[in-house]
C-alpha cells in the first residue's frame, strides 16, 4: 500500500519510515502549497495536513501533529508549539521563548509532556488516529546536537537524563511521543488492511 507523508521535515521523515516499514512511503507532493494548520488541536491539523495531501495525491495520506504541553504555562505551547515565538518563528527562537518563561523556575515544576497525534486520512474520506505522549521535563539549558526542535530541551523520564537531542533515533523512537503514536498507527493500519 502507498501512503503519502504530508510531512516535508526530514527528521520526521526519517522517524516515521522506521516505523512504517512494509509499506511504500512516498515524500510529500512539491507542487502542494504549505497547509495553514490554524485548528485549535492536534487532531484537527492532523487531519487538514493530511486532507491536503490526500486530496492532492489522491491516495492515502499520512501526517502528525505534535505538541510540547508545559504544566508551569498551563499546557502552553501546546498546539501552537511551531508558531510560540510568532507566525515566522524557527525552533531556535521557540525554544528560547520557552527558556525564558521559564527562567528561575524549580527542577520540580518543569515537568512536561510531548504529546501526538498520528493520522492516515484515505481518498474515501475514511481516518485511522492514534495519540502517543512522552513525559519528561524541560532542561535549564539545551544539551545534544542530534533531534529537532525542542528535543535539547526535553528530558524524558523514561530515560537516563539525557535530552532527546543526546539520544541516537533509534532510542528516542523506543520513548518518544511520535514512536508511541506511529507505532499504535501501524497496528490499526495492519488491522484494517
Ligand atoms: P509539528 O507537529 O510539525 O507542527 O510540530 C510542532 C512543533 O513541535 C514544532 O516546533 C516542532 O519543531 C516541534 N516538534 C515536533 N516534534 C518534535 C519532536 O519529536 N521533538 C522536538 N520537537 C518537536
Amino acid at each position: 500500500m502507498r501512503l503519502v507523508m504530508a510531512s516535508a521535515n526530514p527528521h520526521k521523515v526519517e522517524e516515521i519510515s522506521e516505523i512504517l516499514v512494509g509499506y511504500r512511503i512516498d515524500e510529500r507532493p512539491k507542487g502542494l502549497a504549505d497547509v495553514v494548520e490554524n485548528a485549535e488541536t492536534l487532531e484537527g491539523n492532523a487531519h487538514l495536513k493530511a486532507t491536503a495531501v490526500c486530496n492532492f495525491s489522491g491516495d492515502a495520506a499520512v501526517a502528525d501533529d505534535t505538541g510540547l504541553e508545559v504544566d508551569y504555562l498551563n499546557g502552553l505551547p501546546g498546539v501552537r508549539s511551531a508558531r510560540f515565538a510568532g507566525e515566522d518563528a524557527t525552533d531556535i527562537d521557540n525554544l528560547m521563548k520557552l527558556l525564558k518563561a521559564l527562567e528561575g523556575v524549580p527542577e520540580d515544576q518543569r515537568t512536561a509532556r510531548f504529546r501526538t497525534v498520528a493520522m492516515v486520512v484515505f481518498p474515501d474520506k475514511s481516518v485511522l488516529r492514534a495519540q502517543g505522549v512522552a513525559e519528561g521535563f524541560i532542561a535549564r539549558l539545551p544539551r545534544g546536537e542530534k533531534g529537532f526542535g525542542y528535543d535539547s530541551i526535553f528530558i524524558p523520564v523514561e530515560g537516563d537524563g539525557r535530552s532527546f537531542a543526546e539520544m541516537a533515533s533509534e532510542e528516542k523512537q523506543l520513548i518518544s511521543h511520535r514512536g508511541r503514536a506511529f507505532r499504535q498507527l501501524a497496528l490499526s493500519l495492519s488491522a484494517k488492511f
